[in-house]
């Protein structure tokens, strides 16, 4: 019988690229070509590793809300040399407004950072591919994986199986390469007590530049307005207890966010409503986050929202998924491919800001107060002039902590 794999001799191979000073363990795959996917792929083409990408999607997906580029993010966009096109793009987006059902804002808070960035999720994904010239597998999956001292062995929904040094998971909160190189999702995903949505919907419902935001006790429907966009999009959170449900069946999704504000006829639900059911688009998810020991088992690694998602509220999923996808690529490189060494320092130099932006408690307390006091204090303080000086100094206590990113060059 025909052998579907390339015979190699492994260590001829290694010392032969060793003494090349090209990388060890070069072929890589990556499953999920979003932000972190895209990331990891760009960094590792330009170390001289030969990344592949399969994409469950027939082509790169664009939905989504904005997203903050912020921080280390910024400079690892300007080092992709798309800073210029992501500033282009902004949003520009202002602040955060609360209204009440008559729709007069009872507070805002001018969410404006200098250290970042707001662009569409769906543009920087474009821009992201349109700077990363590597082999994409679109509309295919992975179905299995088997690890030796030498490499896995992927097999594919469709594609025929193939041998890689190494595999990054980088397929999001439900990641399939995590289910199967760590195990079942349940021992990595935490429940944080709500669902939300996105949709498109009118732009002319909203404030230009506000994000608006209703509340009643325990749900909240937005309305997210940028200034550069034809296009507005419709937002949902609610509490729940943990629901059953496929997470990839969206009329599944659009079901449950039916249940819970159906019969809500306040400020603009129903109208935001019914724009977001005829989306098929349409984007849900549970609030949740996700907690690993560990992101690596063997050659078997993971990346952004696979291996850490710290959810929306945190306002941190892109930046996380840039700067952790540019340090796994910088740290295969430093290691000259070594993933034992490489996957180590990844981790040990990654995760304390992940740790830091994985404490979203405030947060989901400010956009979904649970009850109609709670609502009340959180406009009264809204309302003070001090939010904003808060809102100041944590930044200049972010600026003065903030480590620079390393420049990382291949080990030769
Ligand atoms: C369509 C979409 C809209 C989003 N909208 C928002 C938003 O509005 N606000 C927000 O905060 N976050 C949003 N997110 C999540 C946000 O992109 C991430 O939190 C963050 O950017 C980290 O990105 P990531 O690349 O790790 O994961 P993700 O952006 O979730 O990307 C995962 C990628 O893996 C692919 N994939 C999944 N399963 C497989 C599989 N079995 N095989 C191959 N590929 C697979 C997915 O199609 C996707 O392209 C959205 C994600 C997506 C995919």
């Amino acid at each position: 019988m025909e052998c579907p794999f390339q015979i190699i001799n492994w260590n001829a191979h290694f010392a032969y690229r060793s003494a090349k000073g090209l990388p060890m363990n070069e072929r890589i795959l990556i499953s999920g070509a979003s932000i972190a996917g895209l990331t990891l792929a760009h960094w590792l083409a330009r170390h001289g590793f030969t990344p592949t990408v399969v994409e469950r999607a027939p082509a790169p997906r664009s939905g989504g809300n904005g997203v903050d580029v912020r921080d280390n993010a910024v400079e690892v966009v300007e080092r992709m040399g798309i800073m210029p096109r992501v500033r282009e793009l902004a949003t520009d987006v202002q602040g955060m407004k609360f209204v009440d059902a008559a729709d007069r804002a009872v507070a805002r808070i001018d969410t404006q950072d200098p250290a970042s960035v707001e662009i569409m999720r769906g543009d920087l994904a474009a821009l992201l591919h349109e700077v990363t010239d590597v082999e994409i597998l679109f509309g295919d999956s992975i179905t299995g994986m088997e690890q030796d001292d030498d490499g896995v062995t992927v097999t594919f929904e469709h594609a025929p199986a193939r041998r890689f040094d190494l595999v990054v998971g980088a397929d999001g909160m439900h990641s399939n390469v995590r289910r199967l190189a760590f195990g079942p999702e349940e021992r990595f995903v935490q429940f944080k007590d709500h669902y939300f949505a996105f949709a498109d919907t009118d732009a002319s419902l909203g404030e230009d530049r506000w994000v608006t935001m209703f509340n009643t006790p325990g749900k909240m429907t937005g309305l997210y307005r940028s200034g550069n966009h034809a296009q507005a999009k419709a937002y949902f959170i609610f509490r729940s207890a943990q629901l059953e449900y496929d997470h990839r069946d969206v009329g599944a999704h659009k079901r449950l966010v039916s249940e819970v504000f159906g019969d809500d006829s306040s400020w603009r639900t129903r109208e935001l409503l019914d724009a977001a059911l005829a989306d098929p688009d349409f984007y849900f998810d549970a609030l949740a986050q996700v907690r690993m020991g560990s992101w690596s088992n063997g050659r078997v690694a993971l990346v952004g929202d696979a291996a850490w998602c710290a959810s929306p509220a945190s306002g941190a999923g892109a930046e996380l998924a840039l700067v952790g996808a540019y340090r796994l690529a910088g740290e295969l490189a430093a290691a000259g491919g070594d993933h034992r060494v490489a996957f180590a320092r990844y981790d040990a130099v990654h995760r304390p800001l992940v740790d830091k932006k994985q404490q979203i408690g405030a947060n989901v307390r400010l956009m979904v107060p649970r009850t109609e006091g709670g609502r009340c204090l959180r406009d009264t303080v809204a309302r003070l002039p001090l939010m904003k000086a808060i809102g100041a100094v944590e930044r200049r206590v972010q600026a003065r902590n903030a480590r620079p990113l390393p420049e990382y060059t291949p080990a030769r």
